[in-house]
């Protein structure tokens, strides 16, 4: 084995806010209350849920969760809090799961690659 997985729970927020419709918007202004000037690109075909402080569309409740205990954490109701949190849960989930659907890959690659070896 190579490696292993890290492990630190803090970490896994790190791209809490990434934004559903793939702009690149996590710019100076990310931490500012204020509605940024930004295009964002909705596929027509989408229902984006809105921030109700700076407008910004989003995939998903969760991904909007995150983003409000991200950029508006200050101003978050206990019930945003309590959504965020189960967002949060959720994504840590999907990434442990991600983690060792990798690991799993690597190993099996390892070990085929060795067999492969040994035999020719
Ligand atoms: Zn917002």
């Amino acid at each position: 084995m190579t490696e292993s997985p890290p492990t630190d729970h803090a970490g896994a927020g790190d791209t809490a806010d990434e934004p559903s419709a793939g702009d690149t918007a996590d710019g100076p202004s990310a931490d500012g209350d204020g509605p940024d000037d930004t295009d964002y690109d909705v596929p027509p075909d989408a229902t984006p849920v809105d921030c109700e402080y700076c407008g910004r569309p989003f995939e998903s409740d969760g991904l909007l969760a995150l983003h409000r205990w991200r950029v508006h954490e200050s101003a978050l109701t206990d019930e945003q809090r309590s959504a965020y949190e189960e967002a949060y849960e959720a994504e840590s989930g999907q990434l442990q799961r991600f983690r060792l659907k990798a690991l799993a890959v690597l190993v099996l690659l390892y070990f085929g690659l060795l067999m492969v070896y040994a035999v020719v």
